[in-house]
């Protein structure tokens, strides 16, 4: 038995979960740089998409925050998609590190390997792979229509995040500079960190995360826009991708109590997939010690838990449009 689950429903969980964390003050915004640390804490919202394209929000879905670690799973979509899935295993990996999202020792310990397109060093590796390689102008040019055709509309580089990440990414160098020894890095390595870089400081909504949670769920066809962003076949291998190492460390606890694959960023913003029936954002800058948002994670998991639903459930429910 399938459960249907309304339209009105998930609005009601929607509202609920804002309501009973709105006030939660645990956790601290970023502070390794003054930008992330100066978003205003209280902030936060929540937006699901459904298949047929419909928002249902509450709160900040509007503010345009720092994407950070999120954007790892849409250039890794673009790179499979460029380079086919196979690709994506031989040269960068899709396993869990186990270890924290900037670790270097992760890399020593795979013997040269970055493991996966979602933890700093696969996602350094995954922008020296973005074609045309040896064109910084073009591979930026590709990474963002990538992101505005996921999210159905353009994300907006934060000059001012891009500046003190830059100036600040030191592990980063080693880490590209280390996997450049492993010969795990395609194209000039300054210019891909570089990118990545300014990846990260792209800003983005809640709003426009949970459309790219969405096309990830609907196989890649973006249910706002219906344009067909990649290969639906490979939808189900990115979503193993987040769903193996999303929260890093802590990624088992987080499916073991959400029930849906889910990727964070360091700006507050949580992306979760659930194939075939929604994709949801939420945002909150205050982070755990992992780096993930702390009233996103309490959101995402009720409205997971008061809804029913479940990847890993016989029954993953499917949406009734009233
Ligand atoms: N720009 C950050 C970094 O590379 C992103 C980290 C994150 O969001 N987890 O360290």
């Amino acid at each position: 038995m399938i459960t249907k689950i309304s339209v009105s429903k998930i609005q009601q969980a929607v509202n609920e979960a804002y309501n009973k964390f709105k006030d939660n003050k645990d956790g601290k915004n970023a502070d390794y740089i003054p930008f992330l640390a100066n978003v205003p804490s209280d902030l936060f919202g929540i937006s699901v998409c459904l298949p047929n394209g419909q928002l249902i929000e509450i709160g900040d879905t509007k503010y345009v925050f720092g994407i950070e670690s999120v954007s790892k799973v849409h250039t890794a979509a673009l790179v499979m998609n460029q380079w086919g899935a196979e690709e994506l295993l031989n040269k960068i990996g899709a396993d869990a590190t186990g270890l924290p999202f900037n670790s270097i020792f992760a890399i020593l310990l795979e013997n040269d390997h970055p493991s996966t397109p979602l933890v700093n060093a696969g996602a350094i590796t995954a922008c020296s792979m973005v074609k045309p390689v040896g064109d910084s102008a073009k591979k930026w040019e590709a990474i963002v229509n990538n992101i505005t055709q996921l999210a159905g509309s353009a994300p907006k580089l934060l000059d001012e995040l891009y500046k003190s990440e830059t100036a600040t990414n030191f592990n980063n160098k080693s880490i590209t500079w280390l996997l450049k020894n492993y010969n795990r890095i395609y194209d000039d390595p300054d210019m891909s960190l570089d990118l990545y870089t300014r990846q990260c400081s792209l800003g983005i909504t809640a709003s426009q995360l949970a459309v790219c949670g969405a096309t990830l769920a609907n196989d890649g066809l973006n249910p706002v826009t219906k344009t067909q962003v990649f290969d639906p076949t490979l939808a189900s291998k990115i979503v193993s991708l987040i769903a193996t190492v999303g929260f890093y460390e802590h990624t088992g606890d987080w499916l073991y109590t959400s029930g849906i694959p889910a990727k964070t960023g360091v700006g507050g913003g949580v992306m979760g997939v659930l194939p075939g029936v929604f994709g949801i954002a939420a945002f909150a800058p205050p982070l755990d010690g992992s780096g993930n948002s702390v009233r996103a994670q309490l959101a995402i998991k009720y409205i997971m838990n008061s809804l029913g639903l479940n990847i890993f459930g016989k029954n993953r429910g499917e949406i009734v449009f009233e």
